[in-house]
This record gives structure tokens, C-alpha cells and sequence, in this order.
């Protein structure tokens, strides 16, 4: 038994190396890096989110395992300094007190949350800037994973469409 569980664990490890486009010890230089822009405390955790990455507000950021195991260093970087974005500033909370404060208005929470979506794309490609690192691969994440936002009614959808999350992204890498 206890072999078979040893087994299991190495072929696990295996998996995780042969799949991963990356490790552990990458993702966590990405929070690190990221940390140091804004002074903060986040923490990243791999949990499944139909988002592929979430901000919860309370200094906890989820990314998807499929994002881990089949986006570039780059990519994650980007779709992680978004989150960043979302928690440092604060989005979260203020998009309840929106909605709060409309009444459960769907529309008007949803054009609020727009701007807040383009405010951290604005600053994840501030951050890959930062760093050096290409625009592109966030870029493309934005155009794979986007794409539902582009063909729902501004109002309807929580998201801006994909063009107008790729020019705030670029404002944001052309602002350093
Ligand atoms: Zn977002």
C-alpha cells in the first residue's frame, strides 16, 4: 500500500514537471514580484475558478490549475498583475457598495465593474512593463479568453469587450 501511494505521488510529481508550463517556484516569483510594485501581502493559490483567475479581496488571489498548466510565464504574469490590481486598489469592495448602492441594479453594476476591468488591465500591463516583459502574451490570453464579453450587450456583460481591454492594457505598458 504504502508503495502504491509513493508511486502515486511520484508519477503525480512527474505529471506536474511534464505539464506545468510553470512551476511553483515560478508562480511564486510572480506574487513576490508583483507584491514588491505595490507594498502588499497577496497570496496566490491554484484553485479552480470558471474565471480563470480570481481577486477575493481579502488578500487572496485563485488562478485556475488549467491557466498554470498551459499559459506561459508571461501570460500568468499579466492575468496575476490584473488580479494584483484588483485587490490592491481595492475593486472588490467597491463593486459591492455599487451595487449596493444601485439598488441591485444589474446595468449599472456591470458598467462599473467595465471600468474597473479596464483599470487593472491598465496596470497589468503597467506591471509587465515594469518588469521588462512582453505585452503579447497577456494580450493574447485577453483575445483566447475574452471573447463571450464581445458579443454580450455592454449592460449585460461584466466585462469590456476584448479591443477595449487590449488599448488599456497597452496605455498601461506604454506608460513607463
Ligand atoms: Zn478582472
Amino acid at each position: 500500500m504504502k508503495k502504491i501511494i509513493t508511486g502515486l505521488i511520484t508519477l503525480l510529481i512527474i505529471l506536474q514537471i511534464t505539464f506545468s508550463q510553470i512551476t511553483y517556484e515560478q508562480l511564486q516569483d510572480i506574487a513576490n514580484k508583483l507584491n514588491y510594485i505595490y507594498g502588499s501581502n497577496i497570496v496566490v493559490q491554484i484553485y479552480p475558478t470558471p474565471l480563470g483567475a480570481m481577486a477575493t479581496g481579502q488578500g487572496l488571489v485563485f488562478i485556475d490549475p488549467y491557466f498554470v498548466n498551459n499559459e506561459s510565464y508571461e501570460a500568468i504574469f499579466g492575468v496575476l498583475a490584473h488580479e494584483w490590481a484588483h485587490e490592491n486598489l481595492g475593486h472588490i469592495p467597491q463593486v459591492f457598495l455599487q451595487q449596493w448602492l444601485s439598488g441591485n441594479n444589474v446595468y449599472q453594476t456591470n458598467l462599473f465593474n467595465q471600468q474597473k476591468e479596464l483599470e487593472a488591465d491598465y496596470y497589468a500591463g503597467r506591471a509587465l512593463k515594469m518588469y521588462n516583459l512582453p505585452l503579447e502574451p497577456y494580450i493574447n490570453v485577453l483575445i483566447k479568453y475574452n471573447k463571450a464579453s464581445d458579443y454580450t450587450h455592454p449592460y449585460l456583460r461584466s466585462h469590456p469587450s476584448t479591443q477595449e481591454r487590449i488599448e488599456a492594457a497597452t496605455k498601461g505598458y506604454n506608460s513607463i
